[in-house]
């Protein structure tokens, strides 16, 4: 059974001490693929360093929002320069984050604009990164799917990662082209609204992910997350949805192909 665990961190230091025994878990529970998001810069180089080393990992490349105000025009160009290596897939994380503030809104706004443009420009798909800024991050979206109607990324703009929103906004969203991401907090026992988000998306739109070392499923919530639980997430969804956990494995990892272009 084939599994991709969409949205792992790797490259943080909550795995420097057993990286491999890991990445043998992760194998063992049928992860066949994994995209390491990149975070700020220096994230972003170690995640393009873990991809070169393991067939199995991919990387995407971005400035997270809380980083946003590093997001000069050096690290830009550094950005973009890192990007070109083959194993780079998508630019991520990028969006908003008005829930911690980490970063000033406007600029936040900015590196979120900025990195869109490149990722248009190059023609690769993001990673989105919304935490109580729904509007802001649809408003924002539907502006640039809008100048990219003729693009080859069309229909595959990117996904919405940890997606926290509601059916509603699902829906807008798959509309524009992006995918919907879902992780660990669909097993906890409040999740009434990720829920009826699982149960009402086209299958053909739905990824699984872990966003390790952090959202751990249930029942390890508490502990330190990590690729091999993509599965207790791919398994409550298709409890949700009523259909078998092969059915969704295998729909969760075509998603992932189509979105990322990579071979398995
Ligand atoms: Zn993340």
């Amino acid at each position: 059974m084939n599994l991709v665990d969409t949205h792992a961190h790797l490259d943080f230091p909550e795995f420097d001490a057993d990286r491999e025994e890991v990445l043998e878990r992760a194998k063992a529970a049928g992860v066949v693929a994994m995209v390491n998001v990149g975070t700020d810069l220096a994230s972003s180089h170690r995640a393009v360093a873990l991809a070169v080393q393991h067939q199995q990992i991919y990387a995407a490349v971005g400035m997270h929002p809380h980083d946003a105000k590093e997001l000069d025009g050096a690290a830009l160009a550094e950005l973009r320069e890192l990007a070109q290596q083959p194993q780079v897939v998508a630019v991520g994380e990028i969006g908003l984050d008005f829930y911690r503030d980490r970063s000033p809104r406007d600029v936040q706004l900015r590196a979120f604009r900025a990195q869109l443009a490149w990722a248009g420009k190059m023609g690769k798909p993001v990673v989105i990164h919304d935490r109580e800024a729904h509007g802001d991050i649809m408003e924002i979206l539907g502006g640039w799917a809008r100048g990219l109607r003729a693009s080859p990324l069309t229909g595959r703009l990117g996904v919405l990662h940890t997606f926290s929103g509601d059916v509603a906004m699902a829906e807008q969203a798959i509309e524009l082209g992006f995918y919907i991401s879902i992780s660990g907090p669909v097993t906890y026992k409040n999740a009434y609204r990720l829920a009826q988000v699982v149960q009402a998306l086209p299958l053909d739109r739905i990824l699984v992910e872990t966003d390790c070392p952090f959202l751990t499923p249930h029942p390890h919530r508490g502990k330190r997350n990590e690729p091999a639980y993509v599965r207790l997430v791919a398994e409550k969804i298709a409890a949700l949805r009523g259909i078998s956990f092969d059915d969704l494995a295998k729909a969760t990892t075509a998603n992932a192909q189509s979105l990322f272009e990579f071979e398995l």
